[in-house]
């Protein structure tokens, strides 16, 4: 195999590993097209759906000449992957895979895919670059919360950060005054999970008496899931950490696709393995940087189960600029949505990072919400937003309740255009997540 293909992962690379951010645009130019050729190669060559799809649209492999030509391949959706489970779109005999992950899927069979030994050393590379772009190091003592197992988030970082020498405590999501008793004991400075898992485990270590700021935690390692500015300005108050985003699907690999620099001013995007664009949801068609639409990636040297255009559904743009830090490589604005977390209320498109982000930003609320649809008789759709106050700022006085559920409705109404029933729930009712946070309950019979 090609060596640019077959990184290694030794000591003497992991310096050149954070080089590949520093790159100057042309250089990485000829890289992506240099992984890009060959990777459309393998998937015809290799992939019955490929090719199907390719002599479809009446291309061959050399008819895309350069990323430019990207465009002319078709779409791969998560439908494709559910209509070829389990291993329909694998792309190496399977002696050749080492791991295979699944993610969750909503409905029905998950969503599988396959990594060989390469892939994997890809994947934690870029786990490598994110921990380095937060500042961690080997001396670094790294809680890993987030769950092990078929979803990507566990593994992601237990192979990234073992890769950079950071030492790994493999705890998992759960048990959560064991969390905070390891935290404690074991002198933790990094910690990664969901963010919605780390407002569980700071409510936890309060309960406990133990003050996390106290503790010589510098860095949260928080994504999987959307999540605020807000949200991030109250965890970093309340921990005293730096709370940096990293993002990731299972489909590309997992967490690693992209990371936060120290400027904390868009997820720099590890494109010399995960190719970006940016279509309009709607027509399909590429769209400039710097505009919102569906964010695509092309894995560019992924071989047991090339994603040539996959759709992830997040929405984001490119971002222009060039960032104070000096990496070339490009960034996209933090993910606030995405398509399948979109609901309609009385034709006004909603998302719940919105709802969140107007909620937080009136004082005494907590950052624990859910939000709750339903259908009147009639046909018409309410939405209740259900929010607990700090436990500082719960009364029991009826006056001082209205008045905050006023301003959080006042608020949404602002942000969103909806107005939203707002009940004030009291501190501790909705439920914790130990991953991924689910915000929206929709009890509307379709
Ligand atoms: P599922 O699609 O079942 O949630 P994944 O675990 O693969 O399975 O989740 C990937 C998705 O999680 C992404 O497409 C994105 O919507 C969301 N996500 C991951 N990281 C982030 C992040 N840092 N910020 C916002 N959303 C994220
Ligand atoms: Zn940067």
């Amino acid at each position: 195999m090609n060596a640019l293909l077959t990184p290694d992962l030794s000591q003497t690379t992991l310096n050149s590993v954070t080089n590949l951010d520093f790159l100057t645009r042309e250089r990485l130019r000829e890289i992506q097209w240099k992984k890009l050729d060959i990777m459309v190669r393998h998937a015809y060559a290799n992939s019955p759906w490929y090719r199907e799809q390719m002599k479809a649209k009446k291309l061959l492999p050399g008819d895309i000449r350069s990323l430019d030509d990207l465009y002319k391949m078709p779409l791969v959706t998560k439908q494709v992957l559910r209509d070829t489970y389990p291993f329909g779109l694998f792309s190496v005999p399977l002696d050749k895979i080492v791991r295979m992950h699944a993610s969750s899927g909503t409905t029905g069979k998950p969503i599988v895919v396959a990594h060989t030994r390469e892939d994997l050393a890809v994947w934690a590379q870029s786990v490598v670059r994110s921990l380095k772009s937060y500042g961690v190091h080997q001396n670094d003592v790294l809680q890993n919360a987030y769950g092990y197992g078929l979803f990507t988030g566990g593994l992601g970082l237990h192979d990234g950060g073992q890769a950079l020498g950071v030492t790994v405590v493999p705890i998992s999501g759960g048990n959560t005054e064991r969390q905070v008793m390891l935290m404690r004991d074991f002198g933790v400075t990094v910690v990664s999970c969901t963010p919605s898992y780390f407002l569980h485990i700071l409510d936890k270590a309060e309960e406990m008496g133990t003050d996390l700021r106290e503790l010589p935690i510098r860095v949260g390692v928080f994504g999987a899931e959307p999540w605020s500015e807000e949200m991030r300005e109250r965890i970093e108050e309340r921990a005293a950490i730096k709370a940096y985003d990293i993002y990731g699907l299972t489909e590309i690999c997992g967490p690693g696709v992209g990371a936060e620099c120290s400027h904390q001013n868009g997820t720099h995007i590890f494109e010399d393995h995960f190719y970006p664009e940016i279509i309009d949801p709607e027509t399909l068609e590429p769209l400039p940087d710097g505009q919102e639409g569906e964010l695509v990636f092309t894995t560019l040297d992924r071989f047991a189960m090339p994603m040539i255009r996959y759709r992830t559904r997040d929405i984001t743009c490119l971002m222009t600029d060039e960032c104070p830090c000096g990496r070339t490589i490009r960034r996209m604005r933090r993910i606030a949505a995405r398509t399948d977390d979109m609901f309609i209320i009385r034709g006004v498109n909603v998302f719940p990072g919105q709802i969140e982000a107007a909620l937080l930003a009136v004082e005494g609320t907590a950052p624990h919400y859910q939000i709750i649809l339903t259908r009147q008789f009639g046909g018409l759709d309410d939405v209740e937003v259900r929010v607990e106050l700090k436990p500082e700022d719960f009364s029991d006085k009826i006056g001082v309740l209205e008045g905050f559920q006023r301003k959080i409705s006042h608020e949404i109404h602002r942000v969103t255009g909806i107005h939203a029933n707002v009940t004030l729930v009291a501190p501790g009712t909705i439920p914790r997540s130990e991953g991924k946070a689910k915000r929206v309950i929709d009890q509307r019979v379709i």
